[in-house]
């Protein structure tokens, strides 16, 4: 009696194995050969750690795909980018869905940061002023910065290996937090980097620009860039904007230039980098600093 290719394929088992793509049914049988290709994720690169990413392919004539409960887009040949956020778990679990075959799974393990964690003996200010007055110039901007990171332009930046929009020594690391007599602050969104006043600064990867402003409340002069697949990039306290939303800039295009606008306390460049509502470590799209 035929063998039949056993129905549930759920990778190797072995968190950020190399792919398998070994066919099943190699070996020839009388009378009919079968040929079957075993259904895996690949796992092309990545930075496997909170704050990382990865890149991979999910099986062509896939229909769905998640990184835990967290919806994936993929093109036509099953590429996908993913992220893990600032405080992912240890253990995240990509998964496939296919049209006809078996639902895949791939698990992933993804290492801890050892967070810079500053505890001060002060009480935690409120963060910029509560009153109605401030909310009323507050809310607009909040509304147009969280509907610009929303936005799906078709940007293709996703694919791209990153680089530095301006070197400069980085002044504030991504992460770091206080805790304020045991009640926690809000973490470093981003990186800042310090070229100094006036520094010209360039796209670190294709995108589309979904947000051109200045003069808001704690940003000053912003630019947010879309990348495609639910990456973009927010860069923060510009003296100039070289840029208007709508356009779509290459890998190194100037997009403006470095300020201390808004609520900066010199002049840096911040660059947070968000996928979905993940916040990720820029260092970590990066190579060494030329
Ligand atoms: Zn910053």
């Amino acid at each position: 009696m035929a063998e039949q290719v056993s129905s549930v394929e759920t990778g190797t088992g072995e968190p950020n194995a190399a792919p398998s793509t070994v066919p099943a049914a190699s070996q020839s049988r009388s009378p009919a050969p079968i040929r079957t290709e075993i259904l895996a994720i690949e796992l092309h690169s990545g930075e496997f750690t909170q704050g990382g990413w990865v890149r991979g392919k999910v099986p062509v004539g896939s229909v769905s795909a998640a990184l835990d409960d967290i919806p994936l887009s993929f093109d036509s040949e099953g590429n996908f980018f993913a992220a893990f956020d600032r405080d992912a778990p240890v253990r995240m679990v990509l998964r496939a869905s296919h049209r006809v075959g078996p639902t895949v799974e791939l698990p992933l393990s993804i290492s801890p940061r050892a967070w810079d964690i500053e505890r001060v003996n002060v009480a935690k200010r409120p963060g910029g002023g509560n009153d109605e007055e401030w909310w009323a110039k507050r809310e607009p901007e909040w509304l147009a910065i969280r509907d610009a990171r929303a936005k799906e332009t078709g940007a293709q930046g996703w694919r791209q290996d990153f680089i530095w929009p301006v070197a400069g020594r980085v002044s504030g690391r991504f992460g770091r937090q206080r805790i304020y007599r045991g009640e926690p602050g809000s973490y470093h969104s981003g990186i800042d980097i310090a070229p100094g006043n006036g520094a010209p600064f360039v796209a670190p990867a294709d995108g589309v620009v979904v947000l051109a402003r200045t003069g808001f409340s704690l940003e000053g002069g912003i630019i947010i860039l879309d990348h495609g697949a639910g990456l973009n990039s927010a860069f923060i306290h510009l003296s100039r904007l070289a840029v208007k939303e709508g356009d779509a800039v290459e890998q190194g295009q100037l997009l403006g230039n470095v300020g201390a606008s808004g609520r900066a306390t010199g002049p840096h460049l911040h660059w947070s980098l968000v996928w979905k509502d993940k916040r990720l470590d820029p260092l970590l799209f990066l190579p060494p600093q030329p």
